[in-house]
């Protein structure tokens, strides 16, 4: 029998983790699969997928800047795919796509069992709209935060997952350039690829910040300085990176293709060696 094929989808893609993580988990479990990384542009993306799929390709993970493309593709898709409209984790059944969304669930773990914080009633704020901010703003609801404040750099977007989300009372967008007049908050996500570009830095008022804040970029390494240095610089009592988040969302994906959880700690362990930036929860 030939070896299972997964892989990881995206647009850049060359820098992926995923293929050293999900090949990391198979060792682990002995479990014989070949996990690849394919650059696949927004327009050819559907293309791409059929024909890996064509090859034998059982299972696909998706990222930037393709997870709501993913969604419109999957002939079924849970709930938490449902009520992010974004698609992190694809599975190859009866000849069809079904899709499931692992971000959030993987940043409520790595915060919450990782880092031992405790999420419940934070007012919380949430930049960004796009494929990574959909799939962790249920989940930061289901996790109990009090409230959720929505800003994107195109508001339009933060409206749309505002709507979504279908919580009126709890969830609602305001525009990026009035955040000086949201108050303070607990919790502040950064769920924005602002880091990818041309280093500029990230600011924000100041005053979004309190004695208990919790900064969280979900992304990791180079992309994660600009925010991570102003959370720092403006006094966040934790500064945490997307790091295990990644680990645990791909953990959540390999749970779900291959019946059985991999043990995340060592591969955690090993990635952190290699990618020291900034994480400290207290
Ligand atoms: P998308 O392309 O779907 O969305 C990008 C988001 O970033 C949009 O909200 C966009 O705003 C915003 N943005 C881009 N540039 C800027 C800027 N200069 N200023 C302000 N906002 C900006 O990407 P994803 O949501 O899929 O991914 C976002 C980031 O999260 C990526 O860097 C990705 O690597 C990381 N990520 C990490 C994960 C992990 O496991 N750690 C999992 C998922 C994602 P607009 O709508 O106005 O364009």
């Amino acid at each position: 029998m030939s070896t299972a094929r997964y892989a990881v989808f995206g647009h850049p893609i060359s820098h992926s983790l995923s293929p050293r993580i999900h090949s990391a988990f198979a060792h682990q479990l002995g479990i014989a699969l070949e996990y690849t990384a394919i650059d696949a542009a927004p327009v050819d993306f559907a293309t791409a997928l059929e024909r890996f799929a064509g090859e034998g390709g059982r299972g696909a993970n998706v990222t930037l800047p393709l997870k709501e493309a993913a969604f419109a593709l999957c002939a079924r898709t849970s709930d938490r795919a449902r009520r992010a409209g974004a698609v992190n984790t694809l599975t190859r059944n009866d000849g069809q796509w079904h899709g499931d969304n692992t971000d959030g669930a993987g940043l409520v773990r790595d915060l919450t069992s990782r880092q031992g914080l405790d999420l419940r009633a934070r007012r919380a704020l949430l930049l960004g709209a796009g494929g990574a901010a959909r799939g962790v703003a249920p989940a930061l609801l289901d996790a109990g935060i009090a409230e959720l404040v929505i800003v994107n750099r195109s508001p339009e977007r933060a409206d749309a997952l505002a709507d979504a989300l279908g919580e009126p009372e709890r969830a609602h967008s305001r525009y990026w350039q009035d955040m000086r007049d949201l108050g303070d908050f607990e919790l502040i996500v950064n769920a924005t690829s602002a880091g990818r570009g041309d280093g500029n830095g990230f600011s924000a008022p100041l005053s979004l910040v309190n004695s208990r804040t919790l900064a969280v970029d979900v992304n990791y390494g180079e992309a994660a300085i600009d925010f991570l240095a102003w959370a720092r610089a403006a006094g966040c009592h934790d500064v945490v990176d997307g790091l295990g988040m990644l680990v645990e969302q791909a953990a959540e994906a390999f749970e779900h293709w291959h019946g059985v959880r991999p043990q995340t700690d060592a591969v955690y362990a090993a990635l952190r060696e290699r990618d020291p930036v900034l994480v400290t929860a207290d």
